[in-house]
């Protein structure tokens, strides 16, 4: 199941009148496939907690065109079950990402998170590269700036 029309007519079929009923619902699920175009989309309303926002943004309960009320929760965990056979919470994606350095941001002594100087900038300016280094060493980094965090709360 991949189009969001398939899923609202599997909707009008599971909980009664049209497809139309369901395809703003469906098609926000898969709105995310416009920021990457691969299975990955998923990654952003694909679980639990995308459907409790879906919840959210389009109400408890939807009235279908035969006046029924059916709720919005039971319509994201169709569609996610339909993509997925099961669903998984958004730590179930989340783990999978590969750590890169840019993900840790810098933090600064004061807890203010700064940007560290990027190679490329330091190649094109070697000058304002040297300066950035030698502000980013006085730092101490993330781990310790959580201690010092920590220990100033506890004083
Ligand atoms: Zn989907």
């Amino acid at each position: 199941m991949a189009h969001p029309l398939k899923h609202a007519q599997s909707s009008a079929r599971k909980f009664g009148g049209k497809a139309e009923d369901y395809l703003p619902i469906h098609n926000w699920f898969d709105e995310s496939k416009a920021f990457l175009a691969d299975f990955r989309h998923r990654a952003l309303r694909h679980h639990a907690e995308g459907i409790f926002l879906a919840e959210k943004l389009f109400g408890m309960a939807i009235v279908n065109s035969d006046g029924n009320q059916v709720p919005v929760r039971y319509v994201g965990e169709q569609h996610v079950k339909e993509d997925l056979g099961r669903i998984p919470t958004a730590q179930d994606w989340l783990l999978q990402i590969r750590p890169q350095r840019w993900m840790y941001g810098h933090y600064s002594e004061s807890g203010i998170v700064t940007t560290m100087p990027s190679t490329s900038l330091c190649r094109a300016n070697e000058d304002s590269c040297r300066s950035r280094r030698e502000t980013a060493s006085e730092d101490q980094g993330p781990k310790a700036s959580v201690q010092n965090k920590n220990h100033s709360s506890s004083a």
